[in-house]
């Protein structure tokens, strides 16, 4: 079932959401070579739990972060530990906080000092595409214009698009319907309407669009070893448009 939201849900969806937001900004100035994702974890999880929020992932089907950190190849759901990052790499963060029972969800995908051209690349189109997908968000319109839109623009930059993993609705649980995915066929899928709140998340690779999980049983990696990026927010269908949720 979709759930279209209240007045007063979808303020207390903004307030989740403002927090998520700050909480990236909060760790931007800590995404520098030498620091472990677990360090970068406990930053956030602090940060999260000091605005009166708790992180959404933290215990979700037993994930033992609060956020997830997915560097270079890995694609999401990367579990904060002991690697340290590095310059040259790109690491993904996926962030979810609760407040007062309602979710917000934003991912973004940051360089580490100095980036190849290619990998400069894959951030910059994969945000691109994010929007590109925003722009089809107005009541009347489907789900499928959503994804045909993120999927087209990726195609046309040589990108791989994930299809396994899929957006969502956000709300009283972080992940309920409908699935929100980075493909599809214009005029397909639910209708969008005034109320909805949806995650819009497209993971593009620089390779092949196939994944494998990892040993751990929940990082998931590109097939061909080639760079993910992931770039995420969480936003609710307004009469004429969409607001993002997880931005400033
Ligand atoms: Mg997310
Ligand atoms: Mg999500």
């Amino acid at each position: 079932m979709i759930t279209l939201r209240s007045q007063r849900e979808i303020e207390l969806l903004k307030q989740a959401g403002h927090i998520v937001y700050l909480t990236h900004q909060h760790l931007r100035p800590y995404l520098k070579e030498g620091i472990t994702t677990k360090e970068l974890d406990q930053i956030a999880e602090a940060f999260i739990l000091s605005q009166g929020a708790t992180p959404s992932f933290k215990g979700y089907d037993g994930f033992p972060g609060s956020i997830c950190t997915s560097i270079n190849q890995e694609v999401v759901h990367g579990i904060p530990g002991n690697h340290k990052i590095k310059d040259g790499d790109i690491i993904s963060i996926d962030i979810g906080a609760c407040y007062k029972g309602y979710h917000g969800d934003s991912a973004w995908s940051y360089p580490v000092g100095k980036v190849s051209d290619e990998k400069a690349y894959l951030l910059k189109h994969t945000e691109l595409a994010l929007y590109e997908g925003l722009k089809q968000v107005k009541p009347g319109n489907r789900i499928g214009d959503i994804g045909c839109a993120i999927e087209t623009y990726a195609t046309a930059h040589h990108l791989g698009v994930v299809r396994e993993l899929v957006g969502h609705g956000v709300g009283t649980n972080v992940h309920e319907e409908p699935d929100v995915p980075n493909y599809g066929s214009p005029h397909h899928g639910p209708v969008l309407k005034e109320g909805m709140v949806i995650a819009i998340e497209p993971m593009l690779n620089l390779g092949s669009q196939d994944i494998c999980l990892c040993d751990d049983d929940w990082t998931v990696e590109t097939l061909d070893g080639s760079p993910s990026a992931h770039f995420e927010h969480t936003i609710v269908v307004t009469k004429d448009g969409y607001q993002i949720l997880t931005g400033e």
